[in-house]
């Protein structure tokens, strides 16, 4: 079989004193994810995403929240470690689908720098990288801003 799928879903809480790190991309806002590493909540996603398509587990065995060394990561740095590790075994990302869910702040003037962002640093066209942004129609604890979640989709292609 020479592709694969993988699924990946991340939430973190909001808070002050925080930055908002999403895709790499620092966004401006009162409020920012509370996490051991920088919290870039999508970024996460698309590592789970792309350990779940060869069935390698997640992102906490790879950079367990215990450990001090991730204290502070910047996530753009582990995916990168994330897409060695695929790279190792002969694959190649055909493509990544995510969704972010943010009540505020507006991420469609961000869309397109995070999508450049994670495109250049896992060495993809940006037509491979789509990044999408929702509300939560104010329901839930995401509609009232206290979380960020993100959901991916990766392809892997082997030929
Ligand atoms: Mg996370």
């Amino acid at each position: 079989m020479n592709i694969r799928i993988g699924n990946g879903y991340d939430i973190h809480r909001l808070v002050i004193d925080r930055a908002l790190i999403l895709g790499g991309i620092e966004i401006p806002h009162e409020t920012g994810l509370l996490g051991h590493s920088d919290a870039d909540v999508l970024t996460h996603a698309i590592m789970d995403a792309l350990l779940g398509a060869l069935a390698l587990g997640d992102i906490g065995h790879y950079f367990p929240p215990t450990d001090p060394q991730w204290a502070g990561a910047d996530s753009i740095e582990l995916l990168d470690q994330v897409h060695r590790l695929i790279q190792a075994q002969g694959w190649q990302i055909g493509n990544i689908d995510a969704v972010v869910v943010a009540e505020a702040p507006k991420l469609k003037p961000h869309i397109k720098s995070i999508c450049d962002r994670l495109s250049k640093a896992l060495d993809l066209p940006p037509g491979q990288v789509s990044i999408k942004a929702t509300t939560n129609e104010g329901l839930d604890s995401i509609g009232n801003r206290a979380g960020i979640a993100a959901y991916a989709v990766a392809l892997l292609v082997k030929d």
